[in-house]
This record gives C-alpha cells, structure tokens and sequence, in this order.
C-alpha cells in the first residue's frame, strides 16, 4: 500500500518536473526574442524595455513570470517529502511493506 503510494508519487514528481523544464526551456528561449506587455497587447524586443527590462516603451509596468514561488514547487517539495518520510518509515521497519 505504502509502496504503491510511493511509486505513484514518484511519477507525479517525474510529470512535475518534466514540466517544470519544458517551462524552463520556453522560457530560456523567450529571453532573447519577445516580451509581451498586456496594457498595451504588443510584443517588444527585449532591448526595447527600460528600467532594467522591467518597464514597455510606453511605460507599463511588466509582469515578468514568476521564477520562484508557484503552485508545482509546492507539490514537488510535498512529492519528495512523502516519498522520503516513506523510505525512512520501511527502512525503519515501523510499517509492514507486504
Ligand atoms: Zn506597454
């Protein structure tokens, strides 16, 4: 049961992950070409931004993508957490595994 649940975990934390750098690689290939600004619904070349990339031409503020908190690194953290307090209960023998 342990086990199973164990695995099942593991697969979501693969899923997560895999998804977590597929967004990296689409982000890293965004840093180069086009930042989108939402007030003014247009694309500008990164070079074009001003106040350290953080403002559009016309002066909207942008919203970058978040880079640290979010909603997958929470379940990731949790995914490791369960399999790691899993591990340390079998190996510690406090819960039978058949
Ligand atoms: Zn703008």
């Amino acid at each position: 049961m342990l086990i199973g649940a164990m695995v099942l975990a593991g697969l979501v934390l693969l899923v997560l992950v895999a998804d977590r750098g597929t967004a990296l690689m689409t982000r890293v290939a965004d840093a180069g070409s086009l930042v989108y600004c939402r007030p003014c619904d247009m694309r500008y070349p990164r070079d074009q931004l001003v106040d350290g990339s953080r403002r559009c031409p016309q002066g909207h503020h942008i919203a970058t993508a978040s880079r640290g908190f979010s909603m997958s690194t929470v379940l990731i953290a949790a995914c490791i957490a369960f399999i790691a307090l899993g591990a340390l209960l079998v190996a510690s023998g406090a819960v039978a595994t058949r």
